[in-house]
C-alpha cells in the first residue's frame, strides 16, 4: 500500500521510524502527502521534522512517536482545510509608474517579452481599484479625468492605497528582478485561494442599522474585505486576500474562520500536544537560525497565516497540553497580541505562571526553556464541534475560573469582552434587545417572563444598546471580563408578571408594558372611559369594547 509520509534520510538516523513512514535514501518523487525534505517530493514539505530531529533531546522512543505526530499534524491540517482554488486570467498590459527616465529601457525590455507597456508619472495618478488582471487607474491629465485599464502595475515607491490592490508590485520593496519575476509568473493564469469562510448570520456588521463592528475591514491590510455602508454588507475579494488571518483573530463573534486551519481542525490538532509544549513557528521564520537544543517534550508547530489564532485557539492548546505555549516570531498581530496579554493575565491570576511566551531569537528561546513551568492542573477537554468561538472560550475559561473570584480583567483594543447593565425601572420587557442580539447572549424566557443574559458570549457589539427604545435603560459595559462564575452563566436581568385582559382574563403583555402604554395614552384619552378601558384589554377584546360602546350609544340615540 502506498504510504502517505516519506522521510528522506540525509543524516543516517540510527533508529526505526513508524511503519506509516516510507524511508528513502535518495531524492524521490512519489505520490506522498508529507515529506521532511523538498528533495523527497510531496504535497506538503514539513521542515520542522528535520528541525526537531536535529535539536531534540527526547529519548529515542519519544523521538519515534513525535516524528509520527509531526507528520500526522500536517496531514490533519490538509484533510480539514476548506480552501478552494480559483484562477483569474491575466493579460499582458503592464503599467510602469516611475519618474525615472531610464525606465524607457525597461519598457522596451518588457515589450520584447510580449508585454504591452505604458509608462506614467506617479504625480498624475489619483486612484487605483480592481484587482490583478483587471486594474482600473484614475488619472488627472491637464484638468481632465481619465480611466486606464491594465493587468499589472510596476510602481516604484508605491503609495499605500495602491499596494492594497493585488497585481501592484513595488521594485523598491521586492527588488527589480523580484518584481519582474512576479509580472512574468502571473501572466496567463493567476491562481489564488479562498482563505476565509464567512457566516453572515452572526456577523455584527451584516445588515445592522448602525455600524457597530467592521473590525475585520479595519485590520485587513488589502482590499479583501470592504464594507458596503449603504446595505451594511461585507464585500469579500478573495483574489486580494493575502491569507494573513488578521480578520479571523479580531472577529468577535466567530463569523470568520480560516479555511486553511478551520477551528475544528485546530481542535483536533491540539490533541497531539497533550503533555507537550507547543513551539509555534510561522512559516516565514527561518528555522536555520534556531541553534539551541530543544527542551524535552517541545513540539514545533509550523503554521501559515499565524494571525488567525485567537483566544479560543490558544486556550485550547494550553488546556490540552498543560504546558505554556512559545511563539517564535518576529511579528505579533494586534489581535493576537491582545489575546496573549489577556491569557497571560488570567494564568498569572490563577496559577501564578506565564501562559504564552513570545521570542524571536535563540537566546530568548534558551531563556524560556530554562524558566518555563508546566501547569498540568489546567488540563481540560471539551468537544468543540458545533460550538462558536465565544462558546468555546466561555466553556474553557469557566472551567479554569472554577468557582473562584479572580477579579476583573481589562480586555483590549482589538479583543472585546464585556457586560450589560439593565435599569429594571425603565425596562418594559419589549424584548427589542433580544431581537437585536444575533449571538444569543440575550434571551427571552416565556416560562417566567424573564430577560436573561450570558456575558461570556456577548461580543460587546452594543447593538442592543442602540436598539433599546427606553433611554438609559440598557448600557453595555465595555472591555472587561469578570473572572467569576456569574459571568459565565445566564443571569436574569429583569422579569415581570403577565397582565390579564380585564375583559376576558387572557394574559397578553407584561404588567410593565401595559402600565407604560397606559401612562402615555391616558392624558391623550382624557375622560373617555371606553378608550381608557381598552388600554387594559387584549387585542381581541379592544375592538369588542369599542364596538359595544358604539352600539350602546346608537341605541341610546334611537330611544331618544
Ligand atoms: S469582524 Fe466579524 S462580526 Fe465584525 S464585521 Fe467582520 S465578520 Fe462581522
Ligand atoms: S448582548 Fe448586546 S452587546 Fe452583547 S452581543 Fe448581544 S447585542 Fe451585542
Amino acid at each position: 500500500m502506498q504510504k502517505e509520509y516519506v522521510f528522506y534520510d540525509t543524516v543516517g538516523i540510527d533508529f526505526p521510524l513508524d511503519e506509516a513512514i516510507e524511508l528513502v535514501k535518495s531524492p524521490c518523487k512519489g505520490d506522498f502527502l508529507v515529506s521532511n525534505d523538498p528533495e523527497a517530493e510531496a504535497i506538503i514539505y514539513a521542515p520542522e521534522i528535520n528541525f526537531y530531529l536535529q535539536h531534540s533531546r527526547d529519548s529515542i522512543a519519544n523521538k519515534i512517536s513525535t516524528i509520527t505526530k509531526l507528520y500526522a499534524i500536517r496531514a490533519l491540517g490538509f484533510d480539514f482545510a476548506q480552501d478552494m482554488d480559483y484562477s483569474q486570467e491575466v493579460g499582458n498590459k503592464v503599467l510602469i509608474v516611475s519618474d525615472d527616465a531610464n525606465d524607457e529601457a525597461l519598457k522596451a525590455e518588457l515589450r520584447e517579452e510580449d508585454f504591452t507597456v505604458m509608462l506614467l508619472s506617479s504625480s498624475i495618478i489619483l486612484d487605483v481599484n480592481g484587482h490583478i488582471g483587471s486594474l482600473h487607474v484614475t488619472l488627472k491629465k491637464e484638468d481632465e479625468l481619465l480611466e486606464l485599464e491594465c493587468d499589472q502595475i510596476l510602481w516604484w515607491n508605491a503609495p499605500s492605497f495602491a499596494m492594497k490592490q493585488s497585481g501592484v508590485y513595488d521594485p523598491a520593496l521586492l527588488g527589480l528582478e523580484g518584481a519582474l519575476k512576479k509580472l512574468r509568473d502571473n501572466k496567463g493564469e493567476y491562481h489564488y485561494k479562498n482563505f476565509i469562510n464567512y457566516d453572515p448570520s452572526i456577523c455584527q456588521y451584516h445588515e445592522r442599522r448602525t455600524e457597530i463592528c467592521g473590525k475585520c475591514a479595519e485590520v485587513c491590510p488589502t482590499v479583501a474585505i470592504l464594507k458596503e455602508d449603504e446595505t451594511k454588507h461585507l464585500a469579500f475579494s478573495h483574489i486580494d486576500c493575502h491569507g494573513c488571518g488578521g480578520c479571523v483573530s479580531v472577529c468577535p463573534s466567530g463569523a470568520l474562520d480560516y479555511t486553511q486551519m478551520p477551528r475544528i481542525a485546530f481542535a483536533h490538532l491540539s490533541e497531539y500536544f497533550k503533555g507537550a509544549t507547543a513551539l509555534i513557528i510561522p512559516h516565514k521564520m527561518d528555522l536555520g537560525l534556531i541553534d539551541i537544543p530543544l527542551r524535552e517534550g517541545v513540539l514545533p508547530l509550523m503554521i501559515e497565516g499565524e494571525k488567525y489564532l485567537h483566544e479560543a485557539h490558544l486556550l485550547n492548546l494550553l488546556q490540552t497540553s498543560g504546558n505554556p505555549i512559545i511563539f517564535y516570531t518576529d511579528f505579533i498581530s494586534k489581535g493576537t497580541g491582545d489575546v496573549i496579554r489577556i491569557l497571560n493575565e488570567i494564568f498569572e491570576k490563577k496559577y501564578h505562571k506565564k501562559a504564552i511566551y513570545v521570542c524571536e531569537d535563540s537566546a530568548d528561546l534558551a531563556r524560556i526553556f530554562e524558566s518555563m513551568e508546566s501547569f498540568p492542573e489546567c488540563m481540560y477537554g471539551i468537544n468543540e464541534d458545533g460550538l462558536r468561538k465565544r462558546e468555546i472560550f466561555s466553556a474553557r475559561l469557566s472551567h479554569l475560573v472554577d468557582g473562584e473570584d479572580l477579579g476583573v480583567l481589562k480586555t483590549g483594543e482589538h479583543v472585546h469582552y464585556g457586560n450589560i447593565v439593565i435599569d429594571e425601572s425603565k425596562c418594559t420587557l419589549c424584548l427589542s434587545c433580544v431581537g437585536a442580539c444575533n449571538v444569543r447572549a440575550l434571551t427571552a424566557h416565556p416560562e417566567d417572563n424573564s430577560l436573561r443574559f450570558n456575558a461570556s458570549i456577548c461580543t460587546n457589539c452594543t447593538y442592543c444598546e442602540v436598539t433599546c427604545p427606553e433611554e438609559g435603560c440598557l448600557t453595555v459595559v465595555r472591555d472587561e471580563i469578570s473572572l467569576k462564575p456569574s459571568w459565565f452563566s445566564q443571569r436574569i436581568m429583569t422579569k415581570d408578571e403577565l397582565f390579564t385582559c380585564i375583559e376576558c382574563g387572557t394574559p397578553f403583555a407584561t404588567v410593565k408594558a401595559v402600565e407604560k402604554i397606559a401612562a402615555i395614552m391616558t392624558p391623550l384619552f382624557g375622560n373617555d372611559a371606553v378608550k381608557l378601558r381598552t388600554l387594559y384589554c387584549c387585542a381581541a377584546c379592544k375592538p369588542k369594547v369599542m364596538f359595544k360602546a358604539h352600539m350602546e350609544n346608537e341605541n341610546k340615540g334611537l330611544s331618544l
